[in-house]
């Protein structure tokens, strides 16, 4: 399907609302039937039917379509929020008595429902350097029941190989789960790929705007409705129709916004790499990266978020910079029109700061939709003063 038909078209039938250009905000928690019997059969498959928000809703729908199309997916949910899709589709896949293998460092999120939340319903995970195959093999346990991904991670990118995972876990029967929020499925496409659900958060790059959440969760009808039919209900986390009506806004302009922020980033990546009080640069699209040849084979494309590791030996330097900077805010998220910048030492408390480790002196920097030049004049007067 071609994406310029799935960002204007797909799912909007505009003869149902005055051939208005943007779709309603059907701001409605329950829909009426006009017969008994049409009653009882949205009793019977909510999935199929309007008949409560907390479950089904117009604008959400339209949402749902266009981004289960942009995944190449037969279905899709959205959810209030990414966590929310990541812990239905985890909860959806393991019971009692499962093992889950996990790469390294995901989501913060993610990992403490791996390690607080699961262990009380005896669910246990073991975290894997994701880089090599032969530690998928190596992890598996009779009881795996899930694989969990997220490829590229945020601040040191890691990948995995997907096809290689997704045909080891299908030979053993075991569900694979990407968190795909780096790349959006505009730069990789997990489920063709062969990955059985794809998660992204909206809150990023589709919503664009830094002004709403979001949660995406793809993949085959039958796990898509089950997951709907249980954790999507009880939990309650869907995505309401405002919020979803924003994400359909953001929709319009996401690969206009990625193929700007892909260009600012190759300038501001190559700004950093010559310049003395860097010592380097993490980068999936930049040749110095250590899985270079498996992101281009991957990923479309890769822009926003990179880290770099900045020559300073007090923190005191570190955190000069980033107050000196006067255009990137200091703040947490990525994916909007706004640059941001977080300095890994702001999670460090300042009595263990070590500068001998490059991981304390990482700075992680999110281009967004200014000039590159602004953004590179700032970074430069920042510079000057440490
Ligand atoms: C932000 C983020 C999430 C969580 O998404 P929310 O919408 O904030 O709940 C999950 N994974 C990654 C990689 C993220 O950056």
């Amino acid at each position: 399907m071609d994406l310029s038909y799935i960002i204007n078209e797909l799912a909007e039938d505009r003869e149902q609302y005055f051939n208005a250009i943007a779709p309603p905000i059907m701001q409605s928690s329950n829909f009426a039937f006009k017969t008994v019997d049409e009653m009882r059969k949205a009793f019977a498959d909510e999935y199929s039917t309007y008949l409560y928000s907390r479950g089904r809703n117009p604008t959400v729908d339209i949402l749902r379509t266009k981004l289960a199309a942009l995944d190449g997916a037969e279905d899709c949910l959205v959810f209030n929020n990414g966590a929310a899709a990541t812990f239905a589709a985890v909860l959806a896949n393991v019971k009692s008595g499962d093992h889950i293998v996990c790469v390294n460092k995901p989501y913060t999120w993610t990992q403490k429902l791996c390690n607080d939340i699961l262990p009380r319903f005896n669910v246990s995970t073991t975290y894997i350097d994701g880089t090599k195959i032969e530690n998928f093999e190596r992890a598996i346990l009779p009881n795996t029941s899930l694989i969990y991904l997220e490829s590229p991670n945020s601040w040191e990118y890691q990948l995995q190989d997907l096809k290689a995972v997704a045909a080891l876990a299908q030979s053993e029967n075991i569900v694979t789960i990407i968190d795909n929020s780096y790349c959006t499925p505009i730069y990789q496409k997990p489920i063709e790929m062969g990955i059985d659900l794809a998660m992204q958060t909206a809150t990023k790059y589709i919503s664009g705007h830094s002004d709403t959440l979001g949660g995406v969760l793809s993949g085959k009808k039958e796990m898509i409705e089950r997951i709907f039919n249980s954790e999507y209900m009880n939990i309650g986390s869907g995505i309401q129709p405002f919020n979803a009506w924003l994400l359909i806004r953001g929709l319009r302009t996401l690969p206009a916004r990625l193929d700007r922020i892909t260009a600012s980033t190759q300038k501001v990546v190559a700004y950093l790499k010559q310049h003395p009080k860097v010592e380097s640069v993490i980068f999936p699209f930049d040749e110095s990266f250590p899985q270079y040849t498996l992101a281009k084979q991957q990923m479309k494309g890769a822009c926003g978020l990179l880290t770099f590791i900045i020559k300073a030996d007090r923190m005191q330097q570190i955190e000069t910079f980033c107050e000196s900077l006067q255009h990137f805010f200091m703040a947490v998220s990525w994916g909007g029109h706004e640059s941001l910048i977080i300095p890994k030492c702001s999670g460090i408390n300042p009595a263990e700061f070590d500068a001998s480790n490059r991981e304390h002196r990482m700075l992680r920097l999110y281009v967004g939709l200014e000039d590159a030049d602004y953004l590179i004049n700032d970074m430069e007067q920042a510079f000057k003063k440490v």
